[in-house]
């Protein structure tokens, strides 16, 4: 028999050969991500403003293949400006949350014209790369 115990927001399991694996419950605070949003933000602008905007989700029905987060460049009259949209239903904690923030915000301070094709290869490229590492380390390391 393995023995589950829940405590503290973790979730620990021991199996009967004495394996103990500990599970943390996802926490979502949507007050701690919009912090981190309006953060980075302020402090990493792109070549246009951007938005946010947290959706139930992105994955069309019986699509197994989940989609976390997407960003697109629109047009409004003279003004341009990206919108970076969140899917709550695998996004379904914190740092989850804030993880696809950065990878959507490396999108948009790397992006070039490559990008009018579909989600692909040509979107992670070595410079997207280089910018979510280093969003990585400077927002991280905060949170
Ligand atoms: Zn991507």
């Amino acid at each position: 028999m393995s023995d589950v115990v829940v405590k503290n927001n973790i979730i620990t399991v021991t199996l009967p050969d004495g394996r103990i694996f500990n599970f943390p419950i996802p926490v979502l605070e949507l007050n701690i991500f919009w912090k981190y949003a309006k953060l980075i933000r302020k402090n990493d602008p792109a070549a246009y403003p951007y938005k946010f905007r947290l959706v139930k989700t992105l994955t069309p029905k019986r699509d197994e293949d989940f989609t976390h987060s997407d960003c697109n460049l629109y047009t409004e009259g003279e003004k341009k400006y990206f919108l970076i949209r969140l899917a709550l239903d695998v996004n379904n904690s914190t740092t989850l949350l804030i993880d696809s923030l950065l990878h959507e915000v490396a999108h948009v301070r790397t992006w070039t014209h490559m990008q009018d094709m579909p989600h692909n290869e040509a979107w992670h490229t070595d410079a997207f790369w280089l910018e979510y590492g280093r969003l990585r380390r400077v927002y991280w390391k905060e949170m």
